[in-house]
């Protein structure tokens, strides 16, 4: 079996062009666009960039996006101050705090200090509990990217055995709640898991999100799986890989996500989505 690859750049444009135009019915009834106001510390150069194109995405869908850009040497008080404003302020639907912050910032602070309807990282705990609870709220966006693509190839889950790889607040656990909610028997590994590549090829749906190039191996993917690599790694020659070794992979999986071009477009448009989420909320009232 051949694995068919899962565009995300074309689904990603689909969901921008769904949020654009949900944009402009806000805009027609209640008279202003969603405003989604991101914050940087520092000048990690990873960080500018993404956050420059999280404002370049939201002016083009109608929303009004806004930077702050604050020098590395912020103190947290100040931080924490610029927050508290723009929670008070009731024109603005969402914030987000780009992480990583310097290290004399306490990170869990400040997004603890993000009211959590305007979290449109999805990381305030309330959030986090909300998603675990299956109780809704604001869900974090790399993770509802995947759960989109998933959507899109059709691969069922209730009673599928997923296996999620890595536990992180903001991409492993996340996953793994979001595949419960759609009833697959969810097996989450991490580093201390035994024998990775045995749990690896049980999986009817493996997600990958390590940061290791090419960790999971093409014979720990089970036939006819769908496969969803997360992780962005710079390869020996430069070039962009992900967790999975894609050309051997390909070989057994269904469905497969391709890096570059797969999860990652899916990050900033389910962030346009999360703020016309955040947005709609309080135009409701
Ligand atoms: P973290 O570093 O926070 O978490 C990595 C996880 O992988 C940890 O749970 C860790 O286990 C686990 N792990 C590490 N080594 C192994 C191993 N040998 N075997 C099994 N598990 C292991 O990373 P993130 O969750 O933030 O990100 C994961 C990847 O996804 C990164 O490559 C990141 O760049 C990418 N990413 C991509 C996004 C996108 O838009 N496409 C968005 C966010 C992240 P333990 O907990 O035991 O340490």
């Amino acid at each position: 079996m051949t694995a068919r690859l899962i565009d995300g750049k074309a689904i990603a444009q689909q969901v921008r062009d769904e949020v654009k135009a949900e944009v402009a019915r806000i805009v027609a009834a209640h008279g202003r666009a969603p405003r989604l106001h991101l914050v940087l510390v520092g000048d990690d150069p990873a960080s500018a960039v993404y956050t420059r194109n999280k404002e370049k995405a939201s002016n083009e869908v109608g929303m009004r996006g806004h930077l702050h850009r604050l020098p590395a040497d912020t103190s947290e008080a100040d931080l924490l101050a610029l927050v508290g404003a723009l929670v008070a302020d009731d024109t603005v639907d969402g914030i987000l705090v780009q992480l990583p912050l310097p290290k004399h910032i306490q990170e869990s602070r400040v997004l603890d200090a993000v009211h959590p309807s305007k979290d449109v990282d999805g990381f305030h705990p309330l959030n986090a509990g909300l998603l675990s609870a299956g109780r809704g709220g604001l869900v974090p966006c790399t993770p509802r990217g995947c759960m989109r693509l998933l959507a899109e190839t059709a691969t069922p889950l209730a009673g599928a055995r997923a296996v999620v790889v890595g536990r992180s607040n903001i991409v492993g656990k996340p996953i793994a709640q979001l595949l419960l909610a759609q009833h697959a028997t969810v097996t989450i590994a991490h580093s201390r898991t035994r024998d990775l590549g045995a749990l690896c090829r049980e999986a009817d749906v493996l997600v990958a999100a390590v940061g290791k190039a090419k960790m999971i191996q093409g014979d720990w993917v089970k036939d006819g799986a769908t496969v969803i690599d997360v992780g962005i790694n710079r390869g020996a020659d430069g070039k962009l890989v992900g967790d999975v070794d894609t050309e051997a992979a390909r070989e057994r999986a269904a469905w497969i996500t391709p890096v570059p071009g797969g999860v990652g477009p899916m990050t900033i448009a389910c962030l346009l989505e999360n703020t016309l989420i955040a947005a709609r909320a309080r135009v409701a009232g």
